[in-house]
């Protein structure tokens, strides 16, 4: 067993998204296209919303891999060209796979916009391999009491299952490729030592307070992405005890799809031709729409 080390940190660069809504996005950006078989982690918030001005992203289409959105603060209701609807409450996790095309709306929940309030979340977009771009949408609905959770023994430090496998307990949802997703919660002076496998790519992102990595000698202030080297089967992640408040880390891993990317937008496939079918596709109506 060995610690990975540090290859890059990265900041999320602000960038206003759907109908005008701040995220933070560490990629793709100029420097970082994709982190296969990652292509996209968006911070949304945390954005304190006047009733009435919450934004989200009205129809627009998906093909060719997965959305995950994990809702912190505030809600969100989602419709789609499938017929499909559902709201996503803090703690929720809808795991998305547009396979061969949705359209879908992601918009703050009436109540919400009644209220106003924080509005906090993640969205991760997972690629899918070449054989399973085109395969038929589906949906993984998780609400927070169903998503596995477990502890160290000494209770300094818990995480919640979105995908894989860690302090001994299994993830719900599942994936098309192997998948490790965690959202572990530090308190000060704990430290967890997480099995990623070595041929996984694998990042961590802070969301909350600061974070220490074995091997680095500066803690992580949140909004940073930290990307690990292959050199290793494990991650260490601590909230030192000296700062006395808490961290939030999200690790994220997966085993590389090694296929060629060709996006654009909200179609990722793998070559340029398959990107125009899907735009003509979609302004065909062959994605289909929202009518209800
Ligand atoms: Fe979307």
């Amino acid at each position: 067993m060995a610690i990975r080390s540090i290859s890059r940190i990265t900041k999320g660069i602000a960038t206003l998204e759907g109908a005008g809504f701040l995220v933070h996005r560490p990629f793709p950006s100029a420097g970082l296209s994709d982190f296969d078989p990652f292509l996209l982690f968006d911070e949304m918030g945390p954005t304190d919303v006047p009733p009435g001005e919450a934004k989200g992203a009205p129809d627009h289409p998906h093909r060719g891999f997965e959305t995950v959105t994990y809702m912190l603060a505030g809600s969100f209701r989602h419709k789609d060209s499938q017929g499909h609807e559902g709201k996503l409450e803090p703690g929720d996790v809808q795991w998305m796979t547009a396979g061969r095309g949705v359209i879908h709306s992601e918009e703050p929940s009436q109540e919400f916009q009644r209220t106003g309030g924080t509005l906090h979340g993640v969205q991760l977009w997972v690629n899918l391999p070449k054989q399973d771009k085109m395969i038929r949408p589906h949906y993984q609905e998780i609400p927070r009491a169903k998503i596995p959770s477990a502890q160290t023994p000494e209770g300094r430090v818990s995480v919640r299952i979105l995908a894989g496998e860690s302090l001994g307990k299994q993830a719900v949802i599942e994936t098309r490729t192997p998948i490790l997703y965690l959202d572990f919660a530090l308190q000060p002076g704990g430290k967890v030592v997480q099995l990623v496998p070595r041929d996984f790519n694998a990042f961590a992102y802070v969301i909350g307070g600061t974070a220490g990595f074995a091997g680095h000698p500066e803690r992580i202030q949140r909004g940073n992405m930290v990307a690990f080297a292959k050199d290793g089967d494990e991650v260490s992640i601590e909230a030192g005890a000296e700062n006395g408040s808490p961290a939030r880390v999200f690790l994220v891993g997966g085993r590389p799809l090694n296929e060629p990317i060709a996006r654009y937008g909200p179609f990722v496939m793998n070559t340029p031709r398959e990107i125009e079918e899907a735009f003509e596709d979609y302004s065909s109506g062959r994605m289909g729409s929202i009518d209800f």
